[in-house]
């Protein structure tokens, strides 16, 4: 046994009153916080290290978002896919809670398990094959990481989120939406097969052709029916420059129509946009395209430019290299790091909003949103073609078009009454998008009740409940959204 903290460890810590966290059907007992030490002493050999010292802990019940914190009675740090079967097994014996944890970037408690197991992928983290057209990569590796080795090659995945410094598995449990999903959809569309270990403890292996059924209900799953522990993603050829096009526009809807004409000629390889704060109030639109090439071939900057309407003269043009273009998050986030702000609370507003609605919501929305509402924290705003998307649990709008309406909020200051704002303005416009037919990026920070998972899935959501029952019949899996109402023991305090 790894377990290299002694029981006593266990024990430091807990409360006066205990938490039941599951039910012991070897035993025959509850299982508490205050005996869950006793359990652990039953935990199988692993080739990796389960963690129960509290500095580990703690530092499983924060995420980016810094809101919601769940602490966990252990952490795993799987050495291999086995540990992960071990140790879904062992939960299912005293039916303890599991969430599987890539880089904690959600930012409201999704990868948290209060009294549960947090299992932290960030130790299966091998890139097992790189292939002309594929690559096989633990669940744990970051795109950063892969995008780096297949970089070697000439190749790359088809979509890369903003941020590259997420995990495979992270963000195949929620979508993984880029400036290129207009031309390959999601990250989840562009994955040939996955390892994926069920809520029954079994290792089992899926894709469009086998097993398809938990392909389908793992990909943007939330994390509901499975761990994903490898997966074999798509890799296409890329050129080795990207010329990076910034273009502003003073009205909104100039600027989505320019928008929608470029993921419809597809002119361009990444097409993106951004609301920007004017220094007199208000807002103007920034639209972000790059033309990926490699020299001496050079884009033709008139031809990416025809029929665009952005105000004359503010345009930037820059080459780049191709990973420079794909990791320029990196010198922000260093930045607010350095000054403290990225361990800010973000309550985050990711929205998918109809294409038929988008200027008047946006405009509505804008009128009254000011940096003080965002913490000077970005606004997105950028169509995606639905077409590309094949995956059922990923949900958008049934409109052919729909626009991601992002307001990366940071609290400042980073109390609760702005916090409470910041969530209770989230849950509003969340309502109004819904009521237009708009769907939630499930990464958001927005309060979420049983009904509103069922709606969100709509004719999905029976499926995903009988999925559930088949993959993960003890419901342990990633509670913290409250998708599927617990069968297994409610959490409660014994006084
Ligand atoms: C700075 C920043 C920029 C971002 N940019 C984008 C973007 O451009 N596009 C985009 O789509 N998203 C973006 N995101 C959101 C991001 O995709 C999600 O937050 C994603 O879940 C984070 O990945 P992670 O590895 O940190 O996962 P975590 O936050 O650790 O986990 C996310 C969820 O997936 C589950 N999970 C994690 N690993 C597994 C696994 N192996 N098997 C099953 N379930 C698992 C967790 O339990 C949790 O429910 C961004 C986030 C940040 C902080």
């Amino acid at each position: 046994m790894n377990l290299n903290t002694p029981r006593r460890s266990i024990l430091q810590g807990l409360v006066a009153s205990a938490i039941v966290i599951g039910f012991d059907v070897v035993g025959r007992s509850w299982v508490t916080s205050a005996n869950a030490a006793s359990i652990f002493e039953n935990i199988p050999q692993l080739d990796g290290t389960l963690y129960t010292d509290s500095e580990t802990l703690v530092n499983a019940s924060v995420d980016f978002g810094n809101i919601v914190h769940r602490q966990p009675i252990a952490v795993l740090h799987p050495g291999s896919i086995e540990d992960i079967v071990q140790i879904i097994q062992f939960a299912r014996t005293h039916q303890i809670k599991v969430a599987a944890r890539g880089q904690g970037h959600s930012t409201y408690g999704q990868s948290q398990v209060e009294a549960g197991i947090v299992i932290n992928m960030s130790t299966l983290n091998k890139i097992h094959f790189v292939g002309t057209d594929r690559a096989i990569v633990d669940a744990g590796v970051l795109w950063s990481q892969l995008l780096q080795q297949t970089l070697q090659q000439g190749l790359t995945p088809p979509v890369l989120t903003d941020y590259i410094e997420l995990s495979v598995g992270g963000t195949l449990s929620v979508g993984g939406i880029g400036g290129a999903t207009h031309r390959y959809g999601v990250q989840v569309d562009n994955v040939l097969e996955l390892k994926v270990v069920t809520g029954s403890g079994q290792l089992e292996t899926c894709s469009q052709l086998q097993n398809r059924h938990l392909f389908k209900s793992v990909l943007a799953g939330l994390g509901q029916c499975g761990i994903i522990v490898q997966a074999t993603v798509k890799l296409i050829k890329t050129a080795t420059n990207a010329r990076v096009f910034e273009l502003y526009y003073d009205d909104l809807a100039v600027f989505t129509r320019d928008q929608r004409l470029l993921i419809n000629d597809e002119r361009f390889n990444y097409v993106e946009g951004q609301l920007i704060a004017k220094d007199t109030g208000g807002w103007r639109y920034l639209l972000e395209a790059a033309s990926f090439y490699s020299p001496p071939n050079i884009p033709n900057n008139n031809f990416l430019l025809a029929g665009l309407n952005y105000t004359q003269g503010t345009e930037k043009i820059e080459d780049k290299t191709y990973f420079e273009f794909l990791n320029r998050l990196a010198s922000t986030v260093a930045f607010l790091k350095s000054i403290g702000v990225w361990s800010f609370p973000h309550p985050w507003l990711d929205l998918f909003v109809p294409n038929s609605a988008v200027e008047s919501f946006v405009k509505k929305v804008a009128a009254s949103l000011t940096v003080a509402d965002t913490g000077q924290g970005a606004v997105l705003l950028y169509p995606v073609k639905t077409q590309r998307f094949q995956l059922p649990l990923f949900r958008v709008p049934k409109e052919k078009v729909t626009f991601l309406f992002s307001i990366l909020r940071t609290a400042v200051p980073p109390d609760s009454s702005t916090v409470t704002k910041m969530l209770n303005d989230n849950r509003r416009l969340f309502e109004q998008n819904r009521d237009l037919g708009g769907y939630l990026y499930p990464i958001s920070s927005v309060p979420f009740s049983r009904n509103d998972w069922q709606q969100h899935f709509g004719l999905f959501w029976r499926k995903l409940v009988s999925a559930k029952r088949r993959y993960d019949p003890d419901n342990l899996l990633t509670p913290s959204p409250g998708i599927i109402e617990a069968s297994a023991p409610k959490q409660e305090t014994i006084t």
